[in-house]
């Protein structure tokens, strides 16, 4: 072998590796998958412009999402959204709190919806596709434990952590009605049932004052807004709302002329039902 052949065959080795590093870069960059998934809807669905609406939606959720938002809520004759970790009831989370299996079935009785976000607190854009199905399941088997009931189906998700891949997507999009990230904006138009946008309810005040600015410009335009948030409490996590601003926010939604209702009760206007059993009527 001649040096120029030589040169020759050591740059395609080079040129092919550097194309498998770049493809092996890309199918294990979440960004990659988050962006590819927010572009390219797996159940589009229309939402009308016009009526307005907001939901309030809890994740994991730790006991005063219910003791304290779930109190405001009713205060002000709305209802939110407890996305369930089967795995919370048993584990606390120092990010969670203490969570009991009463608390789930408390949120049910008073009116509150109960919807999945997996067992194990999965991350999405990770998973296999037959592990998110089978840690779906046993999510369920534990909810039916838990409300003392033979079984139960959820009917909306939520995606830990945000994360999501196009094979997460689809065990979502093929079993739930919605699957809701926390990709911020309105839902209004062209939108994805299985990665609704949603957006955060903590942070600092200016967090507050962009939700309550939110609230005004859907409104005025229609759309859905989803708010999301986990523990809420005078002194809240990082992750969490503080309680004033909860009701501050609450308050501007009932104010503002929009239907304040729990995601499934919205989704129900625009969608048919994938798994159409509410959780206590089984
Ligand atoms: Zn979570």
């Amino acid at each position: 072998m001649t040096a120029a052949q030589t040169l020759h065959v050591t740059n395609r080795i080079n040129i092919g590796s550097g194309v498998q590093s770049l493809v092996n870069r890309v199918a294990h960059s979440r960004r990659f998958w988050n962006i590819a998934c927010r572009f390219w809807p797996a159940r589009p669905f229309n939402v009308p412009g016009g009526q307005g609406f907001v939901s309030f939606t809890f994740d994991d959720f730790p006991a005063s999402a219910l003791e304290q938002g779930g109190a405001i809520l009713e205060r002000y004759d709305a209802r939110g959204t407890y996305y369930w970790s089967g795995r919370f009831t048993l584990v606390t989370d120092p990010n969670v709190g203490p969570l009991a299996a009463s608390h789930l079935r408390a949120v049910a009785d008073r009116g509150h919806e109960v919807a999945c976000h997996s067992y194990g607190h999965l991350d999405c854009a990770t998973v296999l596709a037959h592990e998110l199905e089978d840690d779906i399941a046993r999510n369920a088997t534990a909810a039916a434990h838990a409300l003392s009931c033979n079984s139960a189906t959820f009917e909306h998700f939520a995606y830990p952590y945000g994360q999501v891949s196009l094979a997460g997507r689809r065990v979502v999009a093929g079993r739930f009605s919605t699957g809701r990230g926390i990709f911020p904006g309105v839902n209004r138009g062209w939108s994805d049932a299985a990665l609704l946008r949603a957006n955060a309810l903590y942070g600092g005040n200016d967090v507050y004052i962009k939700a309550i600015s939110l609230i005004r410009e859907v409104a005025f335009h229609g759309g859905w807004l989803i708010f999301f948030t986990h523990d809420v409490s005078d002194t809240p996590s990082a992750y969490g709302t503080r309680t004033d601003a909860f009701e501050e926010v609450v308050h501007a939604a009932r104010e503002s002329g929009c239907s304040v209702l729990p995601l499934g009760r919205v989704a129900a206007q625009f969608l048919p039902p994938r798994r159409a059993r509410p959780i206590l009527q089984e």
